[in-house]
């Protein structure tokens, strides 16, 4: 059905625009800040680590040099030897530090001179192998870091190198003297993990690497020294530089800081990539919620058809249905909506309609009824007589006709008695016209009490009446004839007694065919002759015609409508 299938794509077009407009929205809006915060929460914890790490190496750093700083000013005092150099920084020691060695360095290789352990007395490695290749080699630069592993743990060494005389064993001794300390190193960097940050990387001003854990390249490494970041941040000592880089084709967030000394530059990085990571994961949430906005419009948009559209397909079958007569068909809709409103309005007009069909149904019956009785009474106004009721000429004409033909078929033979009312005019003359009119009427009612069914009485005009008898013979016909001379002559009509005889009476001519003639007017005509007999034999009787002769017939011409004789 048209209206069906426009409605529902409507409300379904309708609801899929709002819904896909919203959708759009709300998934730029959310990636977009989620973006936003994604970035802004790696920046900050990108600095948050940089600040935690440099503050802790810083404070190291600083233990450190307050304990070179005491010692080298005893030594310029020339109040200590190497023991007391060690007792000095031993003095000095705590937890960050876990370890002091001392070396002097000869030209061949260091010599460990002692070392002093603190922290749970731990054995460290003898570490003049390492010194020696380190302090030989070009790239040896103090302070520096330097990472190791020892009994399953990470540590980190910071060496620093100071040119004193020494006295040593009670002698002067002007050879370089290095100091190490070291300090645990998963305390120092276990902020990598913590912060989710993908690299740290400590530098020396000159941007050589001194340590470096994560995933960059040694490449990346010395590409990132070389960046206008590094080196702003290189002279602007201890100032946070933030920044985007890209650094072998990878994007990063980077934050560097140079510590207070200078001597040292510390970074630390978050690929971009690693920051937005769970973006898209939000992408894929915000298609599992299309999706499911989707289902929720397609059952929403199934139940507004359900709610509406059905509704109104009902109605429409039900239009249907009135259109082609059907009207016993009701509409049961329970909502209470303008849908509900329409449907009782329907129903109600359906009932007003079947109500109007019903009026419409009976009128149309009375019409046909009045119809039919109108034409009846036309009918018989055609063939009666208004006076009295019985056939009139016309159709005694007309009836006689057929009758013959029918006679003709059969052989049965067709009667005709001829009356006229005896002294009749006066009878009017005594009594007035309307009494005459009056024993008309009554004359036919005698007459009709005394004929049969399939007898036929018309009046042919005036007071001659006829009755057409059919397939009676000729014995009955005159029987019947005298019935009803016999019927007239005893009943007591008014006025009858005024009449010559002392009561009301009828003269008949009886005739037959095909015995006393040969068609409709020969049979009339010698029915009629028969009368004139009765009527000159003293009236009050019946005369049955005379057989013609056999060419006599024809030549009589007797006017049939008024009923006279012309010759
Ligand atoms: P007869 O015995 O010879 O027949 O005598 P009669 O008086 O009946 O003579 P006739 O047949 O000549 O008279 C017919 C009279 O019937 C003439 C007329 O006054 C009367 N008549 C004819 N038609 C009507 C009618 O419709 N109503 C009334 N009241 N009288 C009629
Ligand atoms: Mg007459
Ligand atoms: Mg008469």
């Amino acid at each position: 059905m048209k209206t069906k299938i426009s409605l529902k794509y409507k409300i379904f077009a309708v609801i899929f625009f709002i819904q896909l407009t919203v959708i759009s929205i709300f998934i730029y809006a959310f990636v977009k800040s989620f973006k936003e915060a994604k970035l802004t929460s790696a920046y900050e914890a990108n600095a948050n680590a940089l600040s935690q790490i440099k503050s802790s190496v810083d404070s190291k750093i600083a233990l450190l040099m307050e304990k070179i700083r005491s010692t080298t000013d005893l030594l310029e005092k020339n109040q200590l030897n190497s023991s007391g150099v060690l007792e000095s920084l031993s003095q000095h020691n705590d937890k960050a530090v876990a370890g002091i060695y001392h070396y002097e360095v000869r030209s061949e290789s260091p010599d460990l001179l002692q070392k002093i352990q603190h922290t749970d007395k731990a054995q460290f490695p003898d570490m003049t192998a390492y010194l020696s290749q380190l302090y030989k080699s070009s790239q040896a630069q103090f302070p520096f870091f330097w990472n190791f592993d020892w009994k399953g743990k990470a540590y980190t060494g910071l060496g620093f190198s100071l040119n004193y005389n020494l006295v040593i064993n009670e002698q002067q001794s002007s050879k370089k003297h290095v100091f190490f300390f070291f300090f645990n190193k998963s305390e120092l960097f276990s902020l990598r993990s913590a912060n989710s940050i993908s690299d740290i990387i400590v530098y020396n001003k000159l941007g050589q690497v001194l340590f470096a854990e994560g995933s960059m390249s040694a490449e990346g490494l010395s590409q990132f020294s070389k960046s206008s970041v590094f080196t702003t941040a290189v002279q602007n000592k201890n100032i946070l530089q933030v920044s985007e880089q890209k650094i072998n084709g990878q994007k990063f967030l980077v934050s560097v800081q140079a510590q207070p000394l200078g001597e040292l530059v510390i970074a630390t990085m978050i690929s971009t990539e690693a920051a937005f990571q769970g973006v898209s994961q939000v992408y894929f949430d915000a298609a599992y919620l299309s999706v499911f906005s989707v289902l929720f419009s397609y059952l929403l948009a199934t139940v507004l058809s359900s709610t509406i559209t059905s509704p109104l397909m009902l109605l429409t079958k039900q239009m249907q249905n009135i259109s082609k007569g059907q009207l016993d068909v009701e509409v049961e809709i329970k909502s209470h909506d303008e849908i509900g409103v329409l449907a009782s309005n329907f129903k109600q007009m359906t009932l007003d309609l079947k109500a109007s069909k019903a009026d419409l149904q009976d009128l149309n019956r009375d019409l046909e009824q009045k119809v039919a009785d109108r034409t009846k009474e036309l009918e018989e106004l055609t063939i009666k007589d208004p006076l009295t009721g019985a056939f009139n000429r016309r159709y005694y004409d007309q009836r006689v006709t057929e009758e013959i033909a029918r006679s003709k078929r059969t052989g049965n033979p067709v009667g005709l008695l001829y009356l006229d009312i005896d002294h009749f005019k006066k009878y009017n003359d005594q009594n007035g016209h309307p009494e005459g009119d009056q024993l008309l009427i009554n004359f036919v009612k005698v007459l009709k009490s005394a004929i049969r069914n399939s007898d036929y009485l018309c009046r042919l005009g005036g007071e001659e009446f006829c009755v057409i008898t059919v397939d009676t013979p000729s014995e009955g016909v005159q029987l019947f004839a005298e019935k009803v001379r016999l019927a007239i002559y005893e009943t007591d009509f008014k006025y009858g007694e005024r009449q010559p005889m002392g009561r009301l009476s009828a003269s008949i001519g009886v005739s037959l065919y095909p015995q006393f003639c040969s068609d409709p007017a020969t049979l009339m005509k010698s029915a009629d002759e028969a009368l004139y007999k009765a009527k000159q034999g003293g009236r009050n009787q019946w005369v049955l015609a005379e057989k013609p002769m056999s060419s006599a017939v024809d030549e009589i011409i007797v006017d049939i409508h008024n009923g006279k004789k012309v010759s």
